[in-house]
């Protein structure tokens, strides 16, 4: 190579080496795509779709892109800051060992990881049966008939028994009971939620609760300073006043002591986190909600149920959905959409590799060693509460002193006040433990096999578990490390997840989850960090958390964020309640109605109504776009009470609306805030900020824009960015004064997930940011364009193009030939892929998104895989196929259908199953043919199925 020709070393660094991994088309590929749209370069293109008044004139205020080997460097460096003690604080968060095969082939596999939320049930039997699994477990553990999967955290799955309780109970006051006993975050939570809904929470000791005339209670069992009491006489005087009584309680506890539903709750809520998942700083867990099977129907949540498919054969799927934000909107239950999926499985994995007796001997030994500190520390004069399984609320000492002392051994014990603290012991806690933790109080265990005989346990006698519990098969074979491995890998084998197949989900974003960005989540430095640990111990976290706030303010435009809401849902919580606090600090009280756009995602009007907000629906024109005169018209209606518009940018037809500063200076001008669903930021970074074209707030999704896998339906991470005046109303941390309180139990909600977020900026820098908005837009115009003489695009923008989706219309294919979007949706999974969002925005319609990460190849198999089936319907429509036995309506074909001795149907096997010639190499045989929605509804069964369902079916 000649002098002249040869590469300099800065051109060989390749800094742009992961930007090219995370964007799908290359370089070559783009100015195809760019041809085949009709446009010169990505800049034009970006010219030609979003609206002059709303872009940004400065790039991002970022650093350079990173290298993986670089920006991994960095993290780990920021890891580096944070120290890790043992943790004995407690207060709802236990140490815990993952067990390894959990760890490297459930939370680091991305078969599990980047699989979406299970709507598609025939593509997600696998991990629906990982959570039924967990619904089993979480029913059978507190005697309840039905549990769901699952809730955000446990101070929220209070909040939601709290307002399950005020729908199903009969009393008529407005009073929730809430013991002095329920952790301190659980309180908070439940402050917040109640004040804007007009709940009153009147605070106290149990023994007052049977007096007060309230529509619920709430009890902690065993209490947050470990007492466990009998609450038998209290529940029978609630209920006899008509109240309900909900009981935030301990999984591992509850193995060894009396379920709540055997001395009268109604509604048991917790956290999962101790079967196996990390503390990561507070989050993410999954908590749970077990009821009555009488409140089944206004339960939040997901509930996985069973139902049978169109073989007969017994098959899972998301059950009672008429309960969910998505249709009743702001008659919904509950906003709660993504919720921890990734987390229920891992808990549930636990429970099936440990089963009954694992758990009971896991939890046997957490207790013993904490009768036996207790033993210990009692011997030495130190006085320590009676009636216990894992805490022990000491008394009587000079807290400070001691808590310097454990300091210095790097241990951390609860903080309760000078004269007492907490020690919470879980299985993660050795013999030597037992002796530093002694040692601190001056005590000395001395031979501890010894001390263990001499010791009886502290469990109140009446109070112990005597019933059976996880007696299904699947929690009593897999036991061994090569029997869990593979029920994991069949499990995940039954689903489409994106290490298989893209999953053009429009409003999800299913992009790219690098492993680069995955790889910190679940180092020690990150994960094994209790919620309470003290400041000294978490500067890499702090460190994290500002640089990413700081990111996220950069590319929103807005001048601060909190990190804390879990979920989207979660942030347009925290969003509405800033909006409804500086209403309130202004002496504007009485603003109490938000304008939402008929197209709105359900958890809009959901979270506007959990605010005490009065939504009132706004009209969309035959384009698409939201109807500004219309919205003209409810703000000059409303004038006096207006306090928000919630609207989605670009809309959730995927299109870049022209009016939206005009939209903002409307609902400006008569004293609301603008509120902007920020679910398509991925229409936006580095193009255009919503809080510099008048918005107020916006939350975002990181399990969308910013590149958190979804899990399969959580987790997530939803931060609230607001403009200066609402910064103070942010959501508040624990202790903290503040006038809005918080809305996750955890003061950084799920935090450790940050890192992945914080990888993902750090790699792109503002250039790489910048080109993955344009190469979004430009792969959803190009699957728009090619498939245009197939199928119709619903709603297009400026110059005819759509923004970063389009939505497809089955519509008047339906008319013509009777197949329906769904039947599309179905048939796609023949083809090896996941449906695009069904019926979201408009009914009768796909919504893709391919995302900036999906390759032209990808996109084309995908394009091939739909003009192929529009073939098949075109041949319905020439009478060539039958319009009822035809592929797409008996899709999808199973294996079992295709290879029965018998085939009945007036199309060939070979078109069934193998429509493409391609997927003769490769393809995906979905587990269970098209599975039954009404009766499942109709015949509820939401635990583990038994195993002779499928003998049944075998026989037959
Ligand atoms: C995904 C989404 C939400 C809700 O986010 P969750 O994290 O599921 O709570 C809200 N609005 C829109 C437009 C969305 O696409």
């Amino acid at each position: 190579m000649s002098q002249n020709t040869r590469p300099s070393l800065r051109q060989l660094e390749h800094h742009d080496a992961f930007i090219e991994r995370h964007i799908g088309p290359n370089d070559a590929e783009i100015a195809h795509m760019l041809g085949v749209v009709g446009q010169p370069s990505l800049e034009a293109l970006t010219d030609a779709i979003v609206p002059a008044s709303i872009k940004s004139a400065a790039p991002l205020a970022l650093p350079s892109p990173l290298t993986e080997v670089e920006a991994l460097a960095k993290i780990r460096a920021i890891a580096g800051r944070n120290q890790v003690f043992r943790s004995f604080i407690g207060q709802g968060y236990y140490g815990t060992h993952t067990p390894n095969v959990i760890l490297r082939n459930i939370l680091e596999n991305p078969a599990w990881y980047t699989a979406y939320t299970p709507y598609q049930a025939e593509i997600s039997q696998g991990r629906m049966e990982a959570l039924i699994n967990f619904q089993t477990l979480c029913a059978d553990l507190t005697g309840m008939e039905i549990a769901n999967a699952s809730l955000l955290d446990e101070g929220t799955a209070a909040a939601e028994a709290m307002t399950l309780a005020k729908r199903s109970s009969k009393s008529k006051s407005d009073i929730f009971f809430v013991s002095r006993g329920v952790h301190p975050q659980t309180l908070e939570l439940l402050k917040t939620r109640a004040e804007p809904l007009g709940i009153v929470l009147q605070i106290g000791d149990d023994s007052e609760a049977a007096g007060v005339d309230a529509f619920g209670v709430l009890l902690q069992y065993p209490n947050t300073y470990g007492q466990i009491s009998d609450y038998a006489a209290l529940a029978d005087a609630v209920h006899a006043r008509g109240g309900l009584v909900a009981v935030a309680s301990d999984l591992l506890a509850l193995t060894l002591i009396a379920a709540p539903g055997e001395w009268g709750a109604d509604i048991v809520v917790g956290n999962s986190q101790r079967f196996g998942v990390p503390f990561g700083f507070g989050g993410p867990h999954a908590a749970f909600m077990a009821c009555r099977d009488a409140y089944k129907r206004s339960m939040p949540g997901r509930l996985i149920g069973v139902s049978v498919d169109a073989e007969g054969k017994p098959a899972y799927r998301l059950t009672l959905q008429t309960r969910e934000q998505h249709i009743r909107r702001e008659k919904a239950t509950s906003n709660i959409c993504t919720a921890q999926v990734l987390l229920a499985v891992m808990a549930s994995m636990y429970a099936v590799y440990h089963g009954p007796d694992g758990l009971r001997r896991i939890a046997a030994r957490v207790h013993r060693c904490s009768a036996m500190l207790a033993a210990a520390l009692r011997k030495a004069g130190i006085t320590v509460g009676p009636d216990f399984f894992d805490t022990l609320h000491v008394v009587g000492v000079d807290a400070e002193a001691i808590h310097a002392k454990a300091e210095a051994a790097r241990i951390n014990l609860r903080r309760i006040d000078a004269g007492s603290l907490g020690i919470s012991l879980d299985e993660t806690v050795t013999r030597e433990d037992l002796v530093a933790l002694a040692a601190l109080f001056g005590a000395d265990p001395g031979d501890l096999d010894a001390l263990d005989a001499a010791t009886p346990d502290a469990l109140p006698a009446g109070l112990r578990r005597t019933t059976p519990f996880l007696q299904h098969p699947v929690f009593n074979t897999h036991h061994s490390e090569h029997e869990l491995l593979r029920y994991m890998r069949a499990l995940a084998d039954k689903d489409l997840a994106m290490d298989r197949t893209m999953i053009p989900l429009g409003s999800c974003t299913m992009k790219l989850n690098a492993t680069a960005e995955m790889i910190p989540v679940t180092w020690p430095e990150f994960a094994n960090i209790h919620p309470l640990a003290p400041a000294a111990q978490i500067r890499g976290y702090k460190e994290l958390i500002d640089g990413l706030e700081q990111m996220l303010v950069e590319c929103t435009g807005y001048d601060a964020v909190s990190l804390q809401p879990n979920s989207g849902a979660q942030g347009e919580y925290a969003g509405l309640l800033a909006i409804r606090a500086y209403h309130r600090s202004r002496g504007d009280a009485h603003r109490d109605v938000c304008l939402i756009p008929e197209s709105a995602h359900g958890t809009n009007p959901a979270s506007a109504q959990m605010c005490g907000m009065q939504v009132v629906v706004t009209k969309c024109d035959a384009n698409g776009n939201v109807d500004v005169e219309d919205i003209r018209r409810a703000a000059e209606k409303y004038s006096e009470r207006l306090a928000a518009i919630m609207i989605t940018y670009p809309s959730t037809h995927g299109v870049f609306e022209e009016d939206v500063v005009r939209i903002c200076e409307i609902v400006h001008a008569h004293g609301g805030q603008v509120y902007t669903d920020g679910a398509n930021m991925n229409a936006l970074v580095g193009v255009a900020k919503p809080g510099k074209w008048g918005s107020d707030v916006s939350h975002l999704n990181l399990h969308k824009t910013f590149c958190i896998p979804h899990g399969g339906g959580g987790p997530g991470v939803g931060p609230c960015a607001v403009k200066a005046h609402l910064a103070p109303f942010l959501p508040g941390t624990l202790g903290g004064e503040n006038p809005v309180g918080m809305v996750s139990a955890a003061n950084f909600g799920s935090a450790s997930i940050l890192p992945i977020s914080w990888m993902y900026v750090t790699l792109m820098g503002a250039s790489g940011l910048r080109k993955a908005t344009q190469v979004a837009l430009l792969n959803a115009n190009y699957i728009a364009k090619r498939l245009a003489p197939h199928y119709e695009t619903l709603y297009t923008g400026r110059n005819g193009l759509v923004a970063h989706e389009c939505i497809l219309d089955l519509r008047p294919l339906k008319d013509a030939t009777g197949v329906s979007a769904e039947d599309v949706a179905k048939r796609l999974i023949d083809f090896g892929f996941h449906a695009p969002t069904l019926s979201f925005p408009v009914a009768g319609t796909l919504m893709v998104e391919p995302t900036e990460s999906e390759s032209q190849h990808e996109l084309d198999r995908f394009i091939d895989a739909m003009i192929e089936i529009r073939e098949e319907i075109r041949a319905i429509a020439d009478g060539k196929l039958d319009r009822e036995d035809n592929p797409l309506k008996h899709a999808p074909h199973t294996a079992t259908m295709v290879c029965g001795s018998e085939w009945r149907h007036a199309y060939p096997r070979e078109l069934a199953a193998f429509p493409l010639a391609t997927l003769r190499q490769q393809k995906y045989w979905p587990p269970v043919a098209r599975v039954d929605n009404v009766y499942g509804d109709k015949n509820i069964m939401c635990a583990c199925i038994p195993v002779d369902a499928y003998k049944e079916t075998a026989d037959a």
